[in-house]
């Protein structure tokens, strides 16, 4: 089974990817084109082959990526797509930003300076403003103000203004405190744009949906839609169903490499934490903490063998753990068990991994790790 060691793999299923991106293009107004959240390895999915399906085979333009490593890698595979930095450059790299034709998000007047202090060439970027979200962004107690200071970034020289965005705290909330948190967020960013308007500034620019906006509160104001999450086929928040059609891409998948009958009184692993309470099946399963299979998951988690979830028994070790196949008889070493997928009729998400250790499934993906082979399916 070479290229990889059949032992820990994710199959990743460029088909599902390509039916998540119609599906979120459907939930789109016609003003409003997808912007491809590829950060953090596309949220651990891999990069190239990633972006280049996106890329070539949806029609994908516009990608995000949290910073400058990220973003020439997604220019490696794109050469035409605009790329945006959501995140912090170090000024002293500006030339790299704008000999990659890259977007930069900017923070402030100061941060915009500085950055084309250090570049010879146009600077492109888009205005982060914070709307609520407390992280990074122009700040002010009015639209008017914020405009106003737009309006004297784009006179700063090598800079290019090409957009405004801002960030959502709590899209993914039904709770009306929330929504109308949002709601306020929302009209904060559309308000600044109208002020910019008024003042004879029109920017090809304005975003402020991220997957949850997205899916809950789609408004054709915003030009993009920040898509991250839910091109993976995960949810925002599990509480909030995801629209139909959208379907996980990555299946975690190991190895059972021994299955032996233990007698009642067994330790099974580290710790002695569990002590099999009569005679038990128990296989051996070849992935562990260091795949980013959380030990968070000890005793708790469940694992497919033929269709079956089997719970894990005692901890989680770096590369192996164990789990109780008393009732899967058939269940010998070779076998392949799915950690997060789909097997007969059952299914173990992300998400649902997520919510036994208390983390959302964005971190269960991003966190499964470098040693675990990406294999892509078409
Ligand atoms: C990560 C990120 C997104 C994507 O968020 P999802 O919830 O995955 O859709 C969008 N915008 C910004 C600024 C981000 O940092």
């Amino acid at each position: 089974m070479k290229p990889y060691l059949k032992r820990a793999w994710a199959e990743v299923s460029l088909e599902r990817l390509r039916k998540n991106i119609e599906v979120i293009k459907s939930l789109n107004s016609e003003n409003t084109e997808v912007m491809a959240v590829v950060k953090a390895d596309a949220y651990g999915h891999g990069y190239e082959r990633v972006v280049c399906c996106l890329a070539d085979e949806c029609g994908i333009k516009y990608f995000a990526v949290s910073n400058l490593d990220e973003a020439i890698a997604v220019r490696e595979y794109c050469p035409d797509a605009e790329i945006l930095i959501l995140g912090y450059t170090p000024p002293e790299y500006a030339h790299e930003i704008s000999e990659n034709n890259i977007i930069q998000g900017v923070v402030s007047t100061e941060y915009a300076k500085s950055l084309c202090h250090n570049s010879p060439d146009t600077v492109r970027c888009h205005v982060k403003i914070d709307t609520g979200m407390g992280r990074i962004g122009l700040r002010h107690d009015s639209p008017a103000d914020c405009a106003a200071e737009i309006k004297d970034m784009m006179s700063i020289s090598g800079l290019s203004v090409e957009g405004i965005y801002t960030h959502f705290a709590v899209a993914d909330s039904d709770a009306p405190d929330n929504v109308e948190y949002t709601n306020k967020q929302e009209k904060y960013i559309i308000d600044t744009y109208d002020e910019l308007v008024k003042m004879g500034i029109k920017l090809p620019h304005m975003h402020f949906m991220n997957s949850a906006a997205t899916c809950y509160r789609n408004n054709s104001r915003s030009t993009l839609s920040r898509a991250g999450i839910i091109i993976y086929g995960l949810h925002p928040d599990i509480s909030l169903p995801i629209p139909e059609g959208l379907e996980p891409v990555m299946e975690l998948k190991a190895v059972i490499s021994q299955v032996k009958t233990v007698p009642a009184g067994t330790c099974i692993s580290y710790g002695r934490t569990f002590t099999s309470p009569k005679e038990m099946q128990i296989a051996t399963v070849t992935i562990g903490y260091a795949d980013g299979y959380s030990r968070l998951l000890s005793s708790k988690g469940e694992i497919l063998v033929h269709g079956k979830r089997c719970k894990i028994v005692g901890r989680v070790c770096m590369d192996q753990l164990m789990i109780d196949v008393s009732d899967v008889p058939e269940a010998k070493s070779g076998d392949i068990v799915t950690l997060i997928g789909k097997d007969g009729d059952d299914m173990i998400t992300a998400d649902e991994l997520a919510s036994i250790y208390g983390t959302i499934g964005y971190e269960v993906v991003c966190g499964i790790s470098k040693r675990v082979p990406r294999i892509y399916i078409d």
